[in-house]
């Protein structure tokens, strides 16, 4: 891995302009990790302070007296952050490029429009009873309203909780149970591929079952014009509200560790945690990354692809850029519609110059072939990023050579809805790149790798992913279960931070994520994660995709069974399997063949993109019963296809 191919910081990065050179990412880190009081005390100051905090840090990871807090004296608030310390030299500068789902619809809202939207919002919130400290669901479609809803809330310093508009009645039900919110704000449709999505009666039917039973007020944007139920003591339309109500609202001071938002998180390995972060730490880590990692510019186009419902939405599409003063470009619709050329036609649209987007969601573009992607020209970009699960050096390879034309970094950045922010990543005028690699920590943050003993190991290494010591934008409880985070982050080793995730260092201290501790493959005695053999898998001409994962095996104890899903046009074979497994021998080695394939025409994912490798070890094994909480799958059809496929098989 470490003789993998190496890209240099290109030439117009290391010219003057960029925020980070090599030297000043090796000084500020050491400096960062050396006295990270000193450091946060000054990275601290890139936000505005109601009251300036005297205090910077005060943890311990120990889980017989855990706590975390940053700035704790400190008073702030989010939504001043993004929008009013902008309005004197940026106020007609655009905060926010809506593309809509048809192509034909875009807006561009500016930070003036922006602030005085949120501020009659903010209005509103405080008129329909919402206290600080409530919480506040929102079930939006990816629309200028959504960030409205976000932004209000943190003015008032009310609670929210974004729910992924493409969850199911019982999903939102429960997640505002568990919040225990009496507000929700919705549309009365979202507009994805074409295809409407029934948010309005979705949220009716959440409020039907015993979880949603608690909801008062359901606020309600008119996204299509489509026919709703209206319950006239409950729902309220957004633009009744909105319209007598005044421009003007104060921010709240919020103190740094007062509760900023909670987000449940993907649910890949199990049921949803209710992560909670707080004002201060996380205001101040999500802007701190955003610019160094992005290396942001003044005159930058922004465009996360994430929804609003998952924590890069939050962090990255939203609280990042906007706290920056930087333009950000929320996109209403999927990839593929009209057609897959439809990335790069919005880049060219908007003059994109920031791309943020999944390995999901590369590899299907990808399989698509280069040419509708090659229908723009895309000179435009000039950085490109990742985020979400490994990404394979295959599609990293072409998104590099295709979506980015050999001459745009890729930022792989690695991160969790708990760490709030960015962990490991490369920064772009500073890091030598390697392909599949996260590369090296950001400021500030100690990563680690233990055995399962525990045992700390040192240089070239492979284990469990630890961090030794706190980050600004750390979660600070599982809502209303604060004896779970102490024992799903604190418990399996004692006195760092769990991710759950595996990782490998190689000589030149890069760190490369091997996929979830939970999914590491056993074979006749040898550890192996599974991004290496799925990678080996995809950079075969013939697949687009794969997930490996273990099956019980007489002899070895574990074997390997891989699902994969071809490139377009390619007709499964067993010539074809026979060539895959000898491509994986060569690639890694004997001890890492697969044992079994089976043809997938699709994979399990969560309904952000993510393989939910879980489901397709019980499917291996053998046991189509109890495949635990489904609720997060985005297509459920396609568990059956894989059963009956295993059953044939
Ligand atoms: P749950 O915790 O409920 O199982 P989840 O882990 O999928 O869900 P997220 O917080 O959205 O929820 O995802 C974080 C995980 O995504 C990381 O722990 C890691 O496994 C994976 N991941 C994110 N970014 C990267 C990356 N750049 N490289 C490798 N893996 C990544
Ligand atoms: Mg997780």
């Amino acid at each position: 891995m470490s003789e993998a191919k190496i890209y240099d910081v290109p030439a117009h990065y290391s010219a003057a302009g960029t925020r980070n050179s090599p030297e000043d990412y090796e000084r500020r880190y050491a400096q960062s990790v050396q006295d990270p009081d000193a450091f946060w005390a000054e990275e601290g100051r890139i936000v505005d302070w109601i009251k300036p905090f005297t205090k910077v840090k005060d943890v311990s990871f120990n889980a017989d007296d855990l706590h975390i807090r940053w700035f704790e004296d400190g008073q702030l608030n989010v939504s001043a952050n993004c929008l009013d310390r902008h309005l004197a030299e940026r106020g007609d500068k655009t905060a926010i490029i809506w593309e809509g789902d048809s192509p034909d619809q875009s807006r561009h809202i500016t930070f003036r429009e922006l602030h005085a939207d949120v501020c009659r919002f903010a209005n509103v919130l405080l008129r329909k009873g919402v206290k600080k400290g409530e919480r506040v669901t929102i079930y939006m479609p990816m629309i200028p309203e959504a960030a409205v809803a976000m932004l209000a809330c943190t003015r008032i310093g009310a609670v929210h909780s974004v729910v992924f508009g493409g969850f199911s009645p019982d999903s939102l039900a429960g997640r505002i149970e568990d919040c225990e919110s009496t507000v929700v704000i919705t549309a009365d449709e979202g507009l994805r591929g074409g295809k409407s999505v029934p948010l309005k009666a979705n949220v009716d039917n959440a409020i039907r079952t015993p979880g949603g039973a608690g909801v008062k007020t359901v606020i309600v944007v008119r996204r299509t014009g489509g026919s709703v139920n209206w319950d006239g003591s409950r729902d309220h339309w957004y633009h009744d509200l909105m319209a007598g109500e005044s421009a003007e609202h104060q921010a709240e001071a919020m103190n740094a560790e007062d509760p900023l938002f909670i987000l449940y998180t993907s649910g890949s390995t199990g049921k949803p945690k209710g992560v909670l972060h707080t004002t201060g730490g996380y205001l101040v880590y999500a802007t701190s990354t955003f610019a160094n990692i992005f290396d942001i510019r003044e005159d930058d186009v922004y465009w996360c692809t994430a929804d609003v419902g998952w924590v890069t939405g939050h962090s990255y599409l939203l609280y990042g850029p906007l706290s920056n003063g930087t333009t950000t470009l929320m996109f209403e619709g999927v990839p593929q519609y009209p057609d897959w050329g439809r990335i790069g036609k919005v880049v060219d649209k908007h003059q994109v110059s920031i791309l943020y987007t999944a390995p999901t969601a590369i590899r299907a573009i990808m399989r698509e072939g280069d040419a509708p992607t090659l229908e723009s020209k895309r000179t435009s970009l000039r950085l490109l990023g990742s985020v979400g699960e490994p990404i394979n050096p295959e599609a990293w390879e072409w998104y590099h050579r295709v979506v980015g034309d050999h001459r745009c970094p890729i930022v792989d950045t690695w991160w969790q809805t708990e760490t709030g922010g960015i962990l490991i990543t490369p920064l772009p005028g500073a890091t030598a790149l390697k392909p599949g690699s996260a590369t090296r920590p950001y400021f500030g943050v100690r990563p680690a790798i233990l055995d399962n003993d525990g045992t700390l190991l040192e240089g070239v290494a492979e284990g469990n992913l630890v961090i030794s010591d706190s980050w600004p934008g750390q979660m600070r409880t599982v809502y209303g279960d604060h004896q779970r985070f102490i024992d799903t982050y604190f418990k399996t080793f004692a006195g760092v931070y769990t991710t759950g995730d595996g990782a490998k260092r190689d000589a030149d201290g890069y760190y490369w994520i091997t996929g979830r501790v939970d999914d590491v493959l056993n074979v006749s005695g040898h550890r192996m994660g599974t991004a290496e053999v799925e990678s080996a898998l995809v950079s075969h001409d013939a697949v687009a995709e794969s997930a490996v994962v273990g099956f019980p095996h007489d002899i070895k104890g574990q074997g390997i069974y891989a699902y994969v899903t071809l490139q377009a046009g390619v007709e499964p074979s067993d010539e074809l399997r026979k060539a895959l497994v000898a491509h994986v021998r060569r690639e890694i080695g004997p001890i890492a063949a697969p044992d079994a394939i089976q043809w997938a025409p699709g994979l399990p994912k969560t309904r952000s993109g993510k393989i939910m490798r879980r489901i397709l070890r019980k499917i291996a094994a053998y046991e189509f019963d109890g495949l635990g909480d489904t609720s997060t799958l985005a297509d459920p059809s396609v568990v059956d296809n894989l059963i009956n496929g295993r059953k044939a098989g």
